[in-house]
């Protein structure tokens, strides 16, 4: 592919700034600068440099994201500032069948809830990681306003109703730390699930943590606001 295309692929403008970019000595291959927007190139695997910062093609995009606290999930926030700007904007710019449309967050976290955020510009994807029949479980480290007795476990496993659905919605998996502490794993995504359900239970979350979707945990050395790719294996274990 030429090195040109390779650029727009990624979200690094129109073909004419992605040329421009190349012809002014701005990307690097292998160590050395390349100034031929025509240059060919196996993408795939591809290493390259952009103005000082080193990239790897992706033919789609998939990223975790620690979130970190009093961010939103949208494009366009309402309060606090959206997620997206912690993304370069090349991520947030890459081509989709000829739309701007970068990378999107596969669900949502509210603003004061921290970690593992999944993104990618792949539409199926979010569209099966969103459907109700996907039932990958999530993990979410809470801490609680109250001491989390057996009683509260007992009925979280056991399911709960919230107010939006009679069917009720029970906790996978329900454990404790400590007696602030709840590790929950949930395999549905409802508004505000969590939060509701402690609710339900009497008590109230006082800190929201995703520590882990599926097989995938959020890295210790992942700090907030910061965002890696994920692995090939990565991807392939969540779908
Ligand atoms: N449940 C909640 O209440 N909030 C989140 O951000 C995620 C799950």
């Amino acid at each position: 592919m030429h090195l040109q295309d390779i650029l727009y692929t990624q979200g690094f403008g129109t073909r004419r700034v992605c040329a421009g970019l190349v012809q002014q000595g701005h990307v690097s291959v292998g160590g050395e600068v390349v100034d031929d927007p025509f240059a060919d190139l196996e993408p795939e695997g591809l290493h390259y440099i952009v103005q000082g910062t080193p990239w790897e093609y992706h033919e789609k995009a998939y990223l975790m994201l620690h979130k970190p606290a009093g961010t939103e999930c949208s494009q366009k926030p309402s309060t606090y500032p959206s997620i997206y700007t912690l993304l370069p904007s090349p991520l947030r710019l890459r081509p989709n069948k000829g739309a701007v449309q970068g990378v999107q967050a596969i669900g949502r976290l509210d603003q004061d809830t921290t970690g593992l955020l999944l993104l990618t510009d792949d539409g199926q994807f979010i569209h099966k990681m969103g459907s109700p029949k996907h039932h990958v479980p999530k993990v979410y480290e809470v801490t609680a306003k109250h001491p989390v007795d057996e009683a509260q476990i007992a009925k979280l496993l056991a399911g709960v109703v919230l107010d939006d659905d009679p069917k009720p919605v029970r906790a996978a998996a329900c454990e404790s730390d400590g007696p602030l502490h709840l590790r929950l794993t949930l395999t549905e995504g409802k508004y505000h699930q969590v939060k509701r359900m402690l609710a339900a239970v009497g008590n109230r979350v006082e800190g929201l943590h995703r520590s882990r979707i599926g097989e995938l945990a959020l890295p210790a050395e992942l700090a907030p606001g910061q965002w890696r790719w994920l692995t090939a294996d990565e991807v392939a274990g969540l779908r």
